[in-house]
């Protein structure tokens, strides 16, 4: 079960690949998360990944392909995956599909999250991440009309992602334009993609996801 999972920024990637994962057993990858880990140390490749990142910018493919190339040969992939924030630009998907074939793990299915302009926006700008549990949560979209100040599931403390600021949202809603939507054209072409209306609550999202991926995968594969 080999996956990508695509979407504009806010799209519901992140949440949508962790219930995924989660459902069925196999490891998330998300360059975002891999890469805001090696910022979070501080060294020099995390400095320079920084600077890209806070301005909705795309970090250069040789420090992306470096930690995804690591991560996907681990063993764990062998059982399958889904990648979330990869491939993000036509260099690397190139990229990706000769690695993939050097390593006999083919991509089977891509899933194309739709949701338009107008609520990504909201959705981004009321984003809050859990510091603890790294559940996301927004603002706009809590049923009372109480602010939630800290971690609804654990308590933690709630944080704003450095990148959710108006002026790099906008800049990373060009880049995917300009950059990830041929990507997702070539997947297109390839009759690779499905697509699943990402503007229902995230349990109807994964329940949509989790209905045509049982239907296409075989059950005795998926939970093996
Ligand atoms: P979102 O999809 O909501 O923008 P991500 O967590 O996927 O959030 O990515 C956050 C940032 O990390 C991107 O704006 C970019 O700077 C960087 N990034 C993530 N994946 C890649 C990638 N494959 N190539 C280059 N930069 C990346
Ligand atoms: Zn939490």
């Amino acid at each position: 079960m080999n996956l990508i999972i695509f979407g504009p920024p806010g799209a519901g990637k992140g949440t949508q690949a962790k219930k995924i994962s989660e459902y069925f057993n196999i490891p998330n990858i998300s360059t975002g998360d891999m890469l805001r880990e090696v910022v979070k140390k501080g060294t020099s490749f995390g400095r320079k990944a920084e600077k890209y990142i806070s301005k909705g910018n795309l970090v250069p493919d040789e420090l992306v392909i470096k930690i995804l190339k690591k991560r996907i040969k681990r063993k764990d992939c062998n059982k399958g995956f889904i990648l979330d924030g990869f491939p993000r630009n036509i260099k690397q998907q190139k990229y990706l599909s000769s690695l993939l074939e050097e390593i006999e793990k083919p991509i089977e299915q891509v899933i194309n999250l739709i949701v338009t302009d107008e609520e990504i926006k909201k959705r981004l700008l009321g984003r809050r991440v859990c510091s603890e549990c790294k559940k996301n949560f927004n603002i706009y979209q809590s049923n009372s009309d109480e602010k939630i100040d800290k971690c609804p599931v654990c308590g933690g403390k709630l944080m704003i992602r450095g990148d959710d600021n108006i002026e790099t949202v906008k800049n990373r809603l060009n880049v995917y334009s300009e950059q990830t939507k041929p990507v997702i054209e070539h997947y297109y072409k390839k009759n690779f993609v499905i697509e699943i209306d990402g503007e229902n609550s995230p349990e109807g999202v994964f329940k949509d996801i989790k209905n045509i991926l049982e239907d296409i995968f075989d059950k005795d594969q998926i939970c093996c």
